[in-house]
């Protein structure tokens, strides 16, 4: 498979079929944690790569198809279109953290609403939201579930949807009705995508950066020392190159307690392999979603213990903030609730916030706020550029709910 150039999200309410369209679309169920197999929801991120093609032979939108030979003439002579990433996110309201952390690497992202609920769902809301805070602007709207309701309830819930997506960035989204499970109008789906979702520009020629989504011990249990596989990092390129035997540094790195006190230091360590879906590269650019070997000890990387690391060229990574200041843009209601009167409250000193900031997560204490502006002291350091965004989250009874963006400033 050639090397994907865009990650596209799988977005919205838990069970509308997110996980699902992912595999009628790739032939990859990503649901393959323990935990999440026991109790059938998405835990993790999820991500599977598949090519898009066209038949040459049938006509629009047919022709579309992600399997190798044609659904409508059965012909093998397809011309490939691109190859994209899909980063399956959780749907679960307790897990916004990891979705949000996912929507960090998403260039586009679908929207799956399942058609037999009103719309929107509570983290049907919340999701748009975060791709809105986030600055996901290509955004495509999967109707799903339409093998299950009536003509009438189908058209009675798009019209649900485009009164929902009013004045936010999907306002203008194609709306596309598919079922995921019976694979109808997965083809037109496919056009969309390539319609309204480009493959983004990177600049090959930066130094090479890393956001960490994931991170993993491959080996299994009870391998013997010298068969061991280094720690992997799995995440995307946003800028640069990266090549096999490549030093790299990850930052903010490995917490150390030294005589009572507590700092992070980079973490040195050089590439020993670079995997995109199955196949190994000697050379990874940008868009797609890669698995980098190294030489870590997998210790450090199991159970996606280095997830929201950013990993780079040494000494070009942008800078670690252990307190920052942010301008803040609050919402005025909170939203993925189902109490719709709850209105957002001004930022005050010393309340603890969950801070989305690239693919890391940490809680900042704030240690003063203005009325647009807020100094947090964070629990865990982040690496990030000044300038970047960031997703505000707010403990509202039992959970952290979107409150509002932020920008990094100093
Ligand atoms: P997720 O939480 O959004 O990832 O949802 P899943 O993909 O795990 O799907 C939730 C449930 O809905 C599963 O039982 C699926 O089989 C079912 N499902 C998904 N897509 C469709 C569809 O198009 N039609 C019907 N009837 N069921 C579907
Ligand atoms: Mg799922």
């Amino acid at each position: 498979m050639p090397q994907p150039v865009v990650n596209i999200g799988m977005v919205g309410h838990v069970d509308h079929g997110k996980t699902t369209l992912v595999s009628a679309l790739s032939g990859v169920w990503t649901d393959t944690h323990s935990e999440e197999l026991k109790r059938g929801i998405s835990i993790r991120l999820g991500y599977a790569d598949c090519t898009f093609y066209k038949c040459t032979n049938c006509n629009e939108p047919e022709c579309y198809t992600s399997k190798p030979e044609c659904a409508a003439c059965g012909t093998k002579d397809l011309a490939p279109l691109r190859t994209v990433s899909f980063v399956d996110s959780p749907g679960h309201e307790t897990l916004m953290a990891t979705m949000l952390s996912g929507a960090a690497i998403m260039d586009g992202a679908v929207l799956v609403i399942a058609a037999n609920e009103p719309c929107p769902q509570p983290q049907t809301k919340e999701h748009l939201m975060a791709l809105d805070i986030i600055g996901i602007k290509n955004v495509v709207i999967a109707q799903n579930k339409i093998d299950i309701v009536s003509r009438e309830e189908a058209i009675k819930h798009y019209n649900q949807i485009k009164q929902f997506v009013k004045g936010t960035v999907a306002e203008n989204a194609p709306i596309v009705p598919v079922s995921a499970q019976q694979n109808i109008n997965i083809d037109v789906l496919i056009k969309t995508i390539e319609e309204t979702i480009p493959t983004p520009k990177h600049d090959l020629n930066k130094p090479g950066i890393m956001q960490v989504a994931r991170s993993f011990d491959v080996n299994r249990p009870g391998t013997v020392p010298a068969k061991l596989n280094g720690g992997v990092l799995g995440g995307t390129i946003s800028q640069g190159t990266f090549k096999v035997k490549d030093d790299i540094e990850i930052r903010p790195g490995r917490k150390v307690e030294h005589e009572g006190r507590t700092r992070w230091e980079p973490i040195a360590t050089s590439v020993v392999k670079l995997v995109y879906g199955g196949d190994s590269v000697e050379e990874a650019t940008p868009g797609g979603l890669l698995a980098v070997g190294t030489k870590l000890d997998p210790s450090m990387t199991k159970s996606d213990a280095l997830a929201g690391q950013v990993a780079g060229k040494p000494g070009s990574l942008p800078p670690v903030w252990h307190k920052f200041v942010m301008k803040t843009q609050l919402l005025e209601r909170v939203v993925g609730v189902a109490d719709e009167a709850a209105m957002v409250k001004a930022i005050s000193t010393s309340e603890p916030l969950m801070l989305s900031i690239g693919t890391s997560t940490t809680i900042g204490v704030v240690t003063s706020a203005r009325k647009d502006a807020a100094e947090v002291a964070l629990k865990r350091p982040v690496c990030a550029e000044v300038g970047s965004r960031i997703a505000i989250s707010r403990r509202i009874g039992a959970r952290w709910r979107l409150i509002g963006v932020g920008v990094l400033s100093s």
